[in-house]
């Protein structure tokens, strides 16, 4: 798995660096498309099944106010915007999917404070991963420290068990309710996680965005979306879709 995370963590360097005003959310995607291809990785994102119509691209990009699930097209990034970019691939069987918001140009200080606190409420969740019991002390910690932030976890949407394929079980709500609690789940090594706490600015409530995937905040406040592909070992939580040469590298003696 960490070489199906090792491509998705360059598939966002690549982004990153193509990330400025004037750039068409299109053209990020395909760069990445094209990394992935000459990888030999497989896509996960374009063709997934959706309510109206199959997902038309490979990367998910979310500006501002959407908060996942944005589709790549002409609109063109401009200065002060924040984009949230969400992407995976499959290689030798396995899977790898992260997203992370990025700042296009100077951006405002409530916007660079949204993604403070989005790669915060990541962080928090990581370690609370290797020191908790049971996924709900993980949620716990999430939602709080999003809302010591004045900011709210959404709740309709959640992250997922991940291997073989991008979306397997349990079901990994970043928030705990009565339904969260009797889904609840404990913390043993080998399970592997893409946790990803998405954060909105303003009410945690979301609304569809017209497309058939675009999903927006009801309020039209700011939303960061940060996601890892994280596995629990006997050491601890290892970030697969981390930078080279992070703890995963070391564990695996490479
Ligand atoms: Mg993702
Ligand atoms: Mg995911």
């Amino acid at each position: 798995m960490r070489r199906a995370g090792l491509l998705v963590w360059e598939a966002h360097q690549i982004v990153k660096r193509l990330i400025e005003p004037g750039i068409a959310t299109r053209q990020i995607d395909k760069d990445v498309e094209s990394f992935f291809e000459l990888h030999g990785a497989e896509p996960l994102f374009k063709g997934y099944p959706g309510k109206k119509n199959p997902f038309p691209a490979v990367t998910c990009i979310s500006l501002n106010d959407e908060v996942v699930h944005g589709i790549p097209s002409n609109r063109q990034l401009a200065e002060g915007d924040i984009v949230s970019v969400d992407t995976g691939c499959r290689i030798d069987g396995w899977c790898g999917d992260s997203a992370w918001t990025y700042a296009v140009g100077e951006v405002a200080k409530p916007a660079r404070e949204m993604l403070e606190v989005g790669e915060g409420a990541l962080d928090t969740a990581i370690s609370c991963f290797g020191n908790s019991e049971m996924w709900s002390q993980v949620a716990a910690a999430i939602s709080e420290y999003a809302n010591s932030r004045g900011c709210s976890v959404v709740e309709s949407l959640v992250g997922h068990g991940v291997g073989r394929e991008m979306h397997e079980p349990p079901q990994v709500p970043n928030f705990v309710s009565e339904k969260t609690l009797i889904e609840d789940f404990p913390l043993r090594p080998g399970l592997v996680l893409a946790i990803e706490p998405m954060i909105n600015a303003g009410a945690s409530t979301v609304k569809d965005g017209g497309d058939g995937w675009t999903v927006v905040t009801a309020d039209s406040s700011l939303s960061v979306h940060f996601e890892h592909t994280v596995a629990l070992t006997a050491d601890g939580p290892m970030r697969l879709t981390a930078a080279p040469g992070t703890e995963i590298d070391t564990w695996l003696g490479s």
